[in-house]
């Protein structure tokens, strides 16, 4: 592929607020149960309907809908063992929102009843799933429709939604699985079109550490043995002593740095990482304002979890300046709340942005051994209203396995804050590199 060459750095910033988003719902005659929604079986019936076999005029001409379908199928199923039984219909339409008819279906047709499911964010939302199950929450249907509204394409084609992108999520839904809090997962509410930062959207292609680890909890994990599954808990208390509610914590792999779960702790201060591979990590917390004390970002401590074992972390947060607000991650001139894809081997300029994020001696770090900030790059940029923008130079390693990585600020005096998930590593090429590394064995 032909390499562009970024030619000029602007200090000029678009901000782009959420690109566009994904609608589920979750429906029941029942209350929702308490324990999670999951298929009694491993063997899972899709439908397609005849509406993806026909050219739609909103999909480009060409592409193959159902490959797209078949490989999102293929990506969840490496991961859960989990078997879809894929035949095909010539039904058109979502099942009524009370009763469902038992049959999974996949469709983009422009019925009545399924446009009726986009009435309300026709310009926003690339798909829904709606999920039917019963009172032990056991799935029994769940519905895809991808959006009439919306142009798809399978090729990168700027300003469509990338289809296997789309159905790999909605997958996950179909699957029983929620939203993830952690931008670069495929279950992450906040889903880009296909030229945000000047690139293909094939991002949510690649499930997540943290999506991996969601499916392992619901059906276990048949494909690589027995090292499955180990959990963490979590109990943090606030540094007079009360249980330290609504605090965002992640847990990263403390070899490579890869984010591999987040969530946020409970009324008690509480919260399980499951469904962990075999390993030690890294626990943290993200800065957190409070009316009495601030608590700004921080390690918690590191953990080692075996097959089957639950680990525990207990620990009180420590108190400092917090006022240091790092939210938003940007390439190319478009600040977003999304993750930064980036290539391993090769080095880009990424901006951050948030509140209180300038002066002096500001340092921008990777948790990762092998993400790298270059020396000097750091660069404070005029974007006024209050915005705090940066930017800086990352290089990652020639051997930077795929995954999402969390970027972290010092700011002297204003705190340490953190983007969870900020850059994520993948095959696919993101052309704005500024070098390319020698390869270390040519
Ligand atoms: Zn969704």
């Amino acid at each position: 592929m032909q390499k562009f060459r970024k030619l000029t750095l602007t200090a000029v910033l678009v901000l782009v607020h959420a690109a566009a988003s994904f609608g589920t719902s979750f429906e029941s005659s029942a209350e929702r149960p308490d324990q999670p929604l999951r298929w009694r079986s491993k063997v899972v019936p899709i439908a397609i309907s005849s509406s993806l076999l026909r050219p739609a005029p909103n999909v480009r001409s060409g592409t193959d809908i159902e490959a797209a379908l078949r490989r999102s199928l293929k990506t969840w199923e490496e991961v859960s063992g989990i078997e879809f039984r894929v035949t095909y219909t010539d039904r058109q339409s979502v099942s009524a929102q009370t009763s469902g008819d038992g049959i999974s279906l996949v469709t983009i047709a422009a019925t009545a009843e399924n446009v009726l499911l986009f009435s309300k964010n026709a310009l926003e939302v690339a798909a829904t799933t709606r999920v039917y199950y019963d009172g032990r929450g056991r799935i029994t249907e769940a519905d895809v429709v991808l959006n009439p509204y919306q142009q798809f394409s399978s090729d990168g084609t700027f300003g469509s939604f990338d289809l296997e992108s789309t159905l790999t999520h909605e997958i996950g839904h179909v699957l029983g699985l929620d939203h993830s809090p952690m931008r670069g997962s495929v279950m992450y509410d906040n889903f880009a079109k296909n030229g945000l930062f000047g690139i293909q959207g094939f991002l949510h292609r690649t499930l997540s550490e943290m999506d991996r680890a969601a499916v392992r909890v619901k059906y276990g994990q048949t494909d690589a043995g027995s090292d499955c599954c180990g959990s963490i808990a979590t109990r943090l208390t606030y540094p007079e002593g009360k249980p330290a509610a609504g605090v965002d914590v992640w847990a990263e792999e403390a070899e490579t740095g890869r984010v591999a779960a987040q969530g946020i702790t409970s009324a008690e201060g509480v919260f399980e990482f499951s469904g962990l591979k075999d390993g030690e990590y890294s626990i943290y917390s993200a800065r957190k304002e409070r009316s009495k004390r601030s608590i700004p970002a921080q390690h918690l401590g590191n953990v080692v979890v075996g097959s089957g074992e639950s680990g525990l972390l207990a620990k009180k947060l420590e108190s400092g300046p917090a006022q240091a607000d790092m939210k938003l991650t940007g390439l190319n001139g478009q600040l977003t709340y999304n993750s930064i894809p980036i290539n391993s081997g090769k080095s880009y300029t990424i901006y951050v942005g948030g509140a209180n994020l300038s002066g002096d001696d500001v340092s921008i770090s990777f948790s990762s051994p092998l993400l790298f900030v270059l020396p000097g790059s750091v660069t404070e940029h005029d974007y006024g209203e209050g915005l705090s923008v940066l930017s800086f130079e990352v290089a990652a390693a020639p051997d930077t396995p795929i995954g999402e990585y969390s970027i972290f600020i010092d700011v002297p005096g204003a705190g340490r804050a953190a983007v969870v998930g900020g850059v994520a590593v993948r095959e696919f090429i993101n052309p704005y590199s500024n070098l390319v590394f020698a390869e270390r064995n040519p």
